[in-house]
C-alpha cells in the first residue's frame, strides 16, 4: 500500500518540477540536491518528497494503472449532481445551483445554508459540495500519519482532555528514539509520505530538541513534515522550518476574539493568528481551523471561522465537533449532531472550491462509524491515521473513546484502502499546476 504515486519528472525550472501522471501534469517544489529529468519522484503537498528507482515506480505504477482510470469513473458516477426536476425548495435550489456553477454565494446565502433543518435539504448541500470537490479535486484524497508525542500540556484549553485540567490523566513523553521510530515505522514499513508530529504545550522539550527531532526524521525518512506542537514562538517555527518541517498544523479553534478568550484562559486569538500568519510567510504549508459546538458559539461565528481559514492560506481545513471530556470544565456540555459538522464541511467547500483540503476528523469519526464516508461525500478530501505507539494512544485523551484509539496501522489502512475504493477515491496529493 502507498499513499502517494510516483510522477516522472518532466521539466525542472530552477526549484520547481513538473511531474507527469498518467499524461496529467502536475507542479512541486523540489529540495532534493540530485535530481534529473527522467528520474521517478514522490511528491506529496507540492514538495517532492523523495527519488525511487525506476523499476521500483515502474511496478508501482503497473499495479496503479489499472485502476487509477478506474476509480475516477466510480468517483465521477458518485459525485453526479442533479439539481434540476427536484421537488426541493426553490430558494434552496437557486442558492445550490449557483454554488455548483462555482459564483461566489453571499453572507446571507451562506448563513441559510449553515441554517438548513431538514434531512432532504442537506443532503442537497452535501451532493453540491460532493459535486465541487470531484469537479475540482478530482479524486485524490490525501492521508496523512499522526504521532502523538507528549500528552503533556500546560494550557488549560476548557474543553480538553490533556489540558492541565484534567488530575488523572496519564501522561508520557516519547523518547527521541521512540519518535524516530514510529517515523520509520510509517514511512518504510507502511508507506506514510506525510507525517505530522503533534503533542500538548509541553515545556518538556525544548525548541532544539524538537528541532532536531524533526531533522532527523527528514534525514533518515524522507516525507513531508507537519508540526503541532502549539504556541511555541515565531522563533520556534523558524528554527524547526530550518530544521526541515514543511506545515504547521494549529486551528485558532474559534475567531470569535471573546470566546477564544472565554475557551481558553490566559491565552489571546491574536497570539494563535501571530503564529499562524508568520508560518505562512516561512513557507509553511498551513492546515488550520476551529471546533464546531463550542457553547455560546453561533452560526455566524462559524461561517467567520471558514472565512479566517482561508484567509490564513489553509492549505487544508480542519473543522471537527467539540466532544466533551469528563475531566474538564465542558464535561457537561452536549456535543453538535453530525449533520452540522457536514454541514460546514460542505459549506467550507463551497466558500473554497479549489483550493483548499478538507480533513475529515478523528472528532467526526467518533461520532458515528459511516462519519468518514459521509464526510467525504460532503466536500472533504483528507484522512489522518494515528501511527502513533499503541502502548500510548490511549493517553492522548484529548476527548473520550477517540475512533481508531486502539486499531493496528494495518487495520487502519486496510479500512481506509476499501472506503476510499468503495468511493472510488485514490489515496494520493495530487496536486494542480
Ligand atoms: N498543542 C497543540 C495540539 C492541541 S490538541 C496545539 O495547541 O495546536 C489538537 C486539537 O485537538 C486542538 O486543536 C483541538 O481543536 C482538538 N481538541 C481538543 N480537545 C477536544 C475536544 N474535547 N473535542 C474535540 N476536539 C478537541
Amino acid at each position: 500500500m502507498c499513499y502517494a504515486i510516483p510522477g516522472k519528472i518532466e521539466k525542472i525550472e530552477n526549484n520547481t518540477v513538473i511531474v507527469d501522471y498518467f499524461g496529467e501534469k502536475r507542479k512541486a517544489l523540489n529540495e532534493l540536491a540530485e535530481i534529473n529529468i527522467g528520474d521517478y519522484i514522490y511528491a506529496q503537498g507540492g514538495f517532492v518528497v523523495s527519488k525511487i528507482s525506476a523499476s521500483e515506480a515502474q511496478s508501482i505504477l503497473s499495479v496503479w494503472k489499472e485502476t487509477f482510470f478506474e476509480l475516477q469513473e466510480v468517483d465521477l458516477r458518485l459525485s453526479r449532481l442533479s439539481l434540476s426536476g427536484n421537488d426541493a425548495d426553490k430558494r434552496l435550489l437557486g442558492v445550490l445551483d449557483k454554488a455548483s456553477q462555482s459564483r461566489q454565494l453571499s453572507r446571507d446565502e451562506l448563513l441559510y445554508l449553515l441554517g438548513l433543518k431538514d434531512k432532504k435539504g442537506f443532503e442537497l448541500l452535501f451532493k453540491t459540495a460532493n459535486f465541487l470537490r470531484q469537479k475540482n479535486f478530482k479524486n485524490s484524497c490525501c492521508v496523512h500519519g499522526i504521532i502523538e508525542i507528549s500528552n503533556h500540556c500546560r494550557q488549560g484549553c476548557q474543553y480538553c482532555g490533556i489540558s492541565y485540567h484534567n488530575k488523572d490523566l496519564r501522561r508520557y513523553r516519547l523518547t527521541k528514539d521512540e519518535i524516530l521510530e514510529a517515523a520509520r515505522e510509517a514511512v518504510e514499513v507502511y508507506g506514510f509520505k506525510s507525517l505530522v508530529l503533534q503533542s500538548g504545550e509541553d515545556p518538556g522539550y525544548s525548541v532544539d530538541e524538537l528541532a532536531d527531532i524533526v531533522k532527523r526524521i527528514k534525514e533518515k525518512f524522507p516525507s513531508l513534515l507537519f508540526i503541532s506542537f502549539g504556541e511555541i514562538g515565531v522563533e520556534g517555527l523558524e528554527k524547526i522550518y530550518q530544521a526541515g518541517a514543511r506545515g504547521l498544523l494549529m486551528r485558532f479553534e474559534t475567531s470569535n476574539p471573546k470566546l477564544y478568550q472565554q475557551v481558553h484562559p490566559g491565552m489571546t486569538l491574536e497570539s494563535r493568528l501571530v503564529h499562524l500568519r508568520k508560518a505562512h510567510d516561512m513557507g509553511y504549508l498551513i492546515l488550520t481551523g476551529g471546533l464546531i459546538g463550542l457553547p455560546g458559539q453561533s452560526k455566524e461565528d462559524i461561517l467567520d471561522d471558514i472565512f479566517l481559514a482561508k484567509e490564513l492560506h489553509a492549505e487544508m481545513f480542519s473543522f471537527g465537533p467539540f466532544i466533551p471530556h469528563p475531566n474538564t470544565p465542558f464535561s457537561g456540555i452536549k456535543p453538535p449532531q453530525e449533520d452540522e459538522v457536514f454541514k460546514v464541511l460542505a459549506v467550507a467547500r463551497i466558500i473554497d472550491n479549489h483550493q483548499a483540503k478538507i480533513l475529515v476528523t478523528t472528532a467526526l469519526e467518533t461520532l458515528s462509524p459511516d462519519a468518514a464516508r459521509n464526510g467525504l461525500s460532503s466536500g472533504a478530501n483528507s484522512l489522518m491515521l494515528n501511527v502513533t505507539p499503541l502502548d500510548y494512544r490511549p493517553f492522548y485523551s484529548i476527548y473520550p473513546q477517540r475512533a481508531h484509539q486502539s486499531e493496528d496501522i494495518s487495520t487502519q489502512i486496510e479500512s481506509t484502502v476499501s472506503l476510499l475504493r468503495s468511493l472510488g477515491r485514490a489515496p494520493t496529493d495530487l496536486e494542480g499546476i
